[in-house]
């Protein structure tokens, strides 16, 4: 078979969990390509906030926070029971063995940052058992800067890294980058799209149609399908490509239409990782979480859930009634100066949104719920009211759980300041997260059960291990990393059998 180039390992994709794997594939002294469709690699990882939730590590110790292994298995198996536990079992190993070989290397570091679990369960780490990369200086990663992708709202505007240390997904990129780079085994293809995967002898030996072969075998770890609206369609997610999180132009399923052609199996195909998206004006959605005050009503102005939910879990209240929630409205008052009291990624300026008509404004609610068509809204916002005065919500318990008051205490805050404002409300996502059937080693697996050889998927191209839950910051890039690790100690004993 004729490869224009040859490596020991090819990395489809450069997201956090991709990148993990092809830094430890090359600190074990294989040769290592990573292979990436986008001019700047990174995809939705580098917009992320990096928390990583790989739990019982010698971070938590180090900051004092009271998680172990044990703790997060019953907290795993509280909320996903004993589905999946060979993959969950895996990934608990893995975490504190990774994150002992990433803080090995003096490019990768982490500090804990406080940010509830989402559920209240046993096994719940009380603020959190998450931490981040440490910010990065431009200056550690020079001319390979230009190569890390830009945080979403400077990505979306054309526009470049600000003149201050990488945070978030943009350090964890630029760390995992660096150290690729250090090892000295490391090959960075950019602006090479992977459709094709080429098997030989029943063996996964590299792919195309840039022909790459891999000796001992493929790591996919190129997202999910969500910017892909057919096949979004034919699989029932729900929500719109247009509104999901990724980079616009990534993460449409190339290499995971090439691995089912394989006879790879799928699983959680209609899944994704939920939030509220504010409506922008462009089309498109973005990112939304920690509301510190105002409501979310549904197209007859009513509520329909406890807006402090955590993002997924207010974007699955969102799809249980799509015809009736699909747009909501977040009504909110003057309070924060007509600003929306939420984060928003990107949030765009309150009165870009007012001339566009995603948000609308009126001095009474009454002419608000005109201009939305949601005649019940008065009647809602007063019985919202009398709730926040009561700091109770008799309705749906906002404010009565831990990671709502991570964002505001209270949360429960009166709209009663005139003007009022609508601001609309889709369901966005930061990926989906239905894809190849894998093992534990994250190895691809067949409907039968056997392994397609060489073969080995991560992060959003494979099927979650948290199955239809989200259980807290950090979780899709945790398991992406961990099962990277994972499939590299798989592919380093292949190498040396
Ligand atoms: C604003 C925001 C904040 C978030 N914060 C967090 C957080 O703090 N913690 C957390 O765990 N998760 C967070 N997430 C979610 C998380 O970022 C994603 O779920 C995760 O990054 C997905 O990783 P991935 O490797 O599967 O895909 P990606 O990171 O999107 O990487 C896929 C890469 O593969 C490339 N690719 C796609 N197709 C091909 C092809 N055919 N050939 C070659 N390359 C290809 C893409 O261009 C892309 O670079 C956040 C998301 C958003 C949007």
């Amino acid at each position: 078979m004729a490869f224009d180039d040859q490596f020991d390992v090819v990395v489809v994709g450069s997201g956090a969990g991709a990148l993990t794997g092809a830094y430890l594939a090359a600190r074990a002294g294989l040769r290592t390509a990573v292979v990436e469709a986008a001019d700047r690699l990174g995809g939705t990882s580098a917009y992320s906030g990096a928390a990583c939730w790989l739990p019982g590590t010698q971070v938590q110790e180090r900051f004092g926070v009271a998680d172990s292994t044990a703790a997060a298995r019953e907290y795993l198996r509280a909320l996903l029971g004993e589905d999946r536990t060979g993959r969950q079992e895996a990934f608990l190993a893995k975490a504190p063995e990774l994150v002992a070989a990433l803080e090995a290397d003096p490019a990768l570091e982490f500090e804990w940052r406080a940010f509830p679990d989402y559920f209240d369960r046993p096994g719940r780490v009380p603020g959190g058992r998450s931490f981040v990369p440490v910010d990065l200086p431009l200056s550690e990663l020079g001319e390979r800067a230009e190569l890390v992708r830009p945080p979403v709202d400077r990505d979306r505007a054309g526009r470049g890294h600000r003149d201050a240390p990488l945070d978030g997904g943009r350090a964890l990129i630029g760390r995992l980058l660096l150290a690729f780079d250090a090892t000295g085994n490391g090959t960075v293809f950019t602006s090479t799209p992977v459709d094709e995967l080429v098997v030989e002898n029943g063996r996964v030996v590299g792919v195309g149609p840039r022909r790459i072969g891999a000796t001992y075998g493929v790591l996919i770890g190129a997202g999910g399908f969500e910017r892909n609206a057919d096949l979004r369609e034919q699989s029932g997610v729900p929500g719109s490509a247009a509104w999901s999180m990724a980079p616009a132009e990534t993460n449409r399923g190339q290499v995971l239409a090439a691995a089912i052609a394989l006879g790879a199996a799928v699983d959680l195909m209609d899944e994704g990782w939920w939030c509220p998206g504010i409506a922008m004006p462009d089309g498109g959605a973005s990112f939304t979480l920690g509301f510190r005050g105002g409501l979310v009503v549904d197209r007859d102005g009513r509520r329909y859930a406890n807006e402090s939910l955590p993002y997924d879990q207010m974007g699955r209240e969102m799809a249980a009634d799509p015809a009736r929630r699909i747009p909501s409205h977040i009504v909110f008052d003057s309070r924060e100066g007509g600003r929306l009291p939420a984060i928003a990624l990107p949030g765009g300026r309150p009165d870009d949104h007012l001339a566009a008509g995603t948000w609308v404004e009126a001095d009474t609610l009454a002419e608000l719920a005109k201009l939305i068509d949601a005649p019940e809204l008065p009647e809602t916002v007063a019985r919202f009211n009398s709730f926040a005065e009561a700091g109770h919500d008799a309705d749906f318990g906002r404010g009565e759980d831990e990671y709502a008051r991570h964002f505001a205490n209270p949360v429960l805050v009166p709209v009663d300041r005139p003007p009022f404002r609508a601001a609309r409300l889709v369901l966005s996502d930061l990926g989906t997260k239905g894809g190849l059937v894998t093992d534990p080693d994250a190895r691809v697996l067949r409907e039968d059960g056997s392994a397609v050889e060489g073969l080995y998927a991560v992060g959003n191209s494979a099927a979650s291990m948290t199955g239809g839950y989200y259980p807290g910051p950090g979780i899709p890039l945790g398991t992406a990393m961990a099962f990277a690790a994972r499939a590299v100690d798989d592919l380093v004993a292949r190498a040396g059998s």
